[in-house]
């Protein structure tokens, strides 16, 4: 019997800790529903040129964390959703039970682990 409760609390542990990420970097535009990298706020009124480019790196990075993320937070939220669907827990080619111990190290699994998706 897959443990339903474990699950949820270890979907909503991940996805704390993914939006605690997030935040640090960045925040989610209302609109669009993405999150998007804050730029870092600047000490000078008037940055210099190396200034500028630490800051344009700053964001570079920040923003190719945040499109890493994003994917594995919307995971997250989508099995939170599905959780209490008869199909959760099973993988979506075979239709089977997906193994406890996959589930336990990816609670957001869609898969068995004979349909790994990667
Ligand atoms: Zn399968």
């Amino acid at each position: 019997m897959l443990d339903k409760k474990k699950i949820k609390e270890k979907l909503e542990m991940e996805r704390d800790t993914l939006l605690g990420e997030l935040r640090d970097m960045g925040k989610l535009n209302s609109e669009t529903g993405e999150w998007e990298a804050t730029p870092e706020e600047t000490d000078h009124p008037e940055p210099d040129q190396n200034d500028a480019a630490d800051r344009f790196e700053d964001f570079e990075s920040k923003s190719s964390m945040i499109r890493s993320l994003e994917p594995r937070l919307q995971n997250i939220l989508k099995a939170l959703k599905d959780i209490n669907k008869e199909s959760f827990g099973r993988c979506v080619v075979c239709k089977k039970n997906i193994e406890m111990d996959r589930l336990e190290a990816n609670p957001a699994a869609r898969t068995c682990k004979k349909h790994l998706e990667n």
